[in-house]
């Protein structure tokens, strides 16, 4: 895996140190967690809280603290929990979830970690917010105190034009609000998993999202 991401870099003219790679664990069992942590692996998404919490307490102690990203949909009565245990939020898209996860989010630990998702094929079955919206949203956030806005994260359309073409706008709407804020937090496109990383690489990704071409097949 990190050969494949090594070679997609080079090809990009990108050196493999602007590309982080999230390990992502939805469907997995703690022991393959572990095995990957103790290879070096030290970033974890989940999707589920109710399936997360357990691996995140399961996890702890080990060589390394380890950072955790949500990545799934927000629920509503799930935010608190959210806000408790994980370094990161990637799954963004409504202005009062942000809210009640700023509120919510424990002053004695640092800011929650953001990226806001935009829906950039405009599929109906995909969450994320419209890339209309996106720029006011990212402004709204910078005012919240217990989250720190990092940057925008995208689900691609499963055709490999389409998902290039959809890597290529999320690329110029980063730049574009990255310009509009001039916050030098901003700083993560978050795009690419297991059958497209690689494209996603070539147009800009600086995080990819990888789980069945790391840990193999989920059963469920
Ligand atoms: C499951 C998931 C991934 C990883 O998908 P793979 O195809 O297993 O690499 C990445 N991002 C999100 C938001 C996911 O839900």
């Amino acid at each position: 895996m990190r050969r494949r991401l090594e070679a997609a870099c080079l090809r990009a003219g990108r050196r493999p140190a602007e590309v982080r790679l999230l390990a992502v664990s939805k469907g997995f069992a703690p022991a393959l967690l572990a095995g990957a942590a103790a290879a070096g692996q030290r970033e974890f998404g989940e999707n589920y809280a109710q399936e997360a919490l357990p691996k995140i307490e399961a996890l702890r102690g080990g060589p390394a603290p380890l950072t955790w990203h949500f990545i799934g949909p927000i629920q509503a009565n799930k935010t608190r929990a959210i806000a408790a245990h994980f370094n990161w939020v990637q799954s963004l898209a409504r202005l009062h979830v942000a809210e009640r996860l700023s509120a919510q989010r424990a002053t004695n630990l640092p800011p929650l970690q953001v990226c806001v998702q935009v829906n950039i094929s405009g599929e109906s079955s995909k969450s994320g917010c419209t890339v209309t919206e996106a720029p006011e949203l990212c402004a709204a956030l910078v005012h919240l105190p217990g989250i720190q806005l990092r940057g925008l994260m995208t689900i691609a359309a499963p055709e490999p034009e389409a998902a290039r073409a959809g890597f290529r706008r999320m690329r110029e709407l980063y730049e574009s609000i990255a310009g509009q804020l001039r916050s030098t937090d901003f700083d993560t496109l978050s795009m690419g998993m297991s059958a497209d990383f690689e494209a996603a690489i070539e147009e800009g990704a600086t995080l990819v999202r990888v789980g069945t071409a790391i840990f193999g097949r989920r059963d469920s």
